[in-house]
């Protein structure tokens, strides 16, 4: 197939913008899969910071981080992304390259553990103000769980609201896709 799936476009998005030696931040981590991939993307001499309010999340995502021996280029937070300008570094501010948020529950876990749309929107702006220009924000967008709708009705609204002269707003979605399927929205910061 020449269209991409949801996943696979979303990281080759990252790839475009992620290079070794740059910042990185996973919004989200989960059971970490985009962690790792975006620790891999910036190397040895770069930085991915994590984040996830839940235990559970961090444990794990540290785990697979230890397996791999990426550790030692990730700093994980247990805290929400809405905190993300406080926790990156002022160094870095101006210079994060890209940043993946999986919005929806963690899949294997507490199902009422999901994003909500006031942080959500807050993470947003914080990392617009900390982006290079010319760095993306890339989501991944499930919305199909109690909650969902609500926070990709707001997500959406201010997604079309953004200032077209600060950013350009991209919404990736196959349209004849049952069941809710995820969609892709991606941010370029000008
Ligand atoms: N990318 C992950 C992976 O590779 O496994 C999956 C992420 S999962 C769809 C969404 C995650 O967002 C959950 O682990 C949940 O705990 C987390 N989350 C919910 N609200 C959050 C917040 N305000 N800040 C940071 N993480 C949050």
């Amino acid at each position: 197939m020449i269209l991409r799936r949801v996943l696979p476009f979303a990281k080759e998005l990252l790839e475009k913008v992620v290079e070794s030696g740059g910042v990185a931040v996973d919004a989200t981590v989960g059971n970490g899969h985009d962690t790792q991939f975006l620790a891999e993307l910036v190397g040895e001499n770069g930085l991915v910071y994590g984040f996830d309010i839940q235990e559970d999340a961090i444990e794990a995502t540290r785990n697979r981080l230890r397996e791999n021996g990426l550790d030692g280029r990730v700093r994980l937070f247990q805290q929400s992304h809405a905190k993300v300008t406080d926790c990156v570094d002022d160094k870095y501010h101006g210079s994060v390259q890209g940043s993946i948020f999986n919005l929806g529950y963690l899949p294997g876990s507490d199902k009422s553990v999901i994003t909500k749309p006031a942080s959500t929107l807050m993470a947003i702006e914080g990392l617009m103000e900390i982006l290079m220009p010319g760095g993306l924000i890339v989501l991944v967008v499930y919305y199909g769980h109690e909650g969902g709708p609500d926070e990709k009705d707001s997500l959406m609204a201010f997604l079309h609201n953004m200032d077209q002269s600060k950013a350009q707003v991209l919404h990736y979605q196959f349209l004849n896709q049952k069941n809710n399927p995820p969609f892709v929205v991606a941010i370029e910061k000008k």
